[in-house]
């Protein structure tokens, strides 16, 4: 499966893990860990999101993050949206892309926006319709299983995909937003999604609250995936999905991909700055890298080992 692939790691860490502290990140901080992020060889990353800022506090200083930041060429900004008027402030911000996120159930998108997800994906005709230069990718929330109505069906999937296809937008981003998704499950979704759309470009972002977000990554790797979110430090969470652990750790990924011959074009000691600099900010994270050192330094000892026999 590994030797030779290149995987893109997307980092949602400034996002997905800041927007869940519930003490407000001080602005520069935040600055501070996008822009040693920026750095790191990613290609791009989620580093905010316009929402309302009673609704995500730690977002609410999205346009001055979005101003001070340093943009490094080649990395891909992209904020995190769920309706128009976040688009609005997304394209005045100058933000070169925006992920759209609904979800894959109706009582999900409901108790997240307030809307059901064709009405989600009336919005997002709206955000096209405004012929912005804000480019929009998709998002697609609890598609592995949701806490008010379990696993979506195939169909289903199907249909918010094709929607999307129809509408223009073809990267698609599905997430196991409350990690409730298993190995054979990732697997046969996006085999499946990924032969019927073969136009279509997928993503997935795994949580790990059941202990399956590794196993999850390497089997949606395995389906053909090539893009995968990842958080430096292992933060994150969801707000409407109790108990929802983080994602993986972006220098764990690194690390585990890197070892089994795969390519990310990422700076490993780069993204372990990062995740200290988060850890000292945040005061914790769950990254095995950061408390055990990387796997490839070990397997680099053990060549060098067979090297000198
Ligand atoms: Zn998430």
């Amino acid at each position: 499966m590994g030797t030779g692939k290149f995987i893109t790691l997307k980092e949602v860490g400034p996002r997905d893990g800041f927007q869940m502290e519930k003490r407000f990140i001080p602005t520069e901080k935040k600055i501070e860990i996008i822009n040693k992020l920026s750095h790191s060889g990613i290609s791009k990353m989620q580093f905010t999101a316009f929402m309302h800022p009673k609704a995500i506090p730690n977002m609410a200083d999205a346009e001055i993050v979005c101003r001070q930041i340093e943009r490094v060429p080649g990395v891909v900004y992209q904020g995190l949206i769920a309706n128009l008027k976040g688009y609005e402030r997304a394209a005045a911000a100058g933000i070169e892309e925006v992920e759209f996120t609904l979800s894959a159930t109706e009582s999900h998108n409901i108790n997240n926006v307030n809307a059901t997800t064709e009405e989600s994906f009336r919005r997002i005709e709206a955000c096209l319709g405004l012929g912005a230069a804000t480019r929009i990718v998709g998002g697609v929330a609890v598609a592995f299983g949701c806490p008010f109505e379990g696993r979506p069906p195939m169909q289903r999937l199907e249909w918010i995909v094709e929607r999307f296809q129809n509408i223009g937008i073809r990267e698609v981003t599905l997430a196991d937003t409350a990690g409730v998704g298993d190995p054979k499950q990732v697997y046969e979704v996006f085999t499946h999604l990924m032969e019927k759309y073969p136009d279509a470009v997928f993503c997935f972002h795994p949580h790990n609250t059941h202990g399956t977000a590794v196993s999850n990554t390497l089997a949606a790797i395995k389906a053909g995936v090539t893009m995968i979110d990842a958080s430096a430090a292992g933060l994150g969470g969801c707000p409407f999905s109790p108990g929802a652990s983080g994602n993986l750790a972006t220098e764990d990924l690194v690390d585990l991909l890197e070892t089994m011959g795969c390519s990310t074009g990422i700076d490993l000691d780069t993204i372990l700055e990062a995740g200290r600099m988060i850890q000292e900010v945040v005061g914790h994270s769950d990254s095995a890298t950061l408390k055990a050192g990387k796997l490839a330094s070990l397997t680099a000892l053990k060549a060098q080992k067979q090297d000198n026999r």
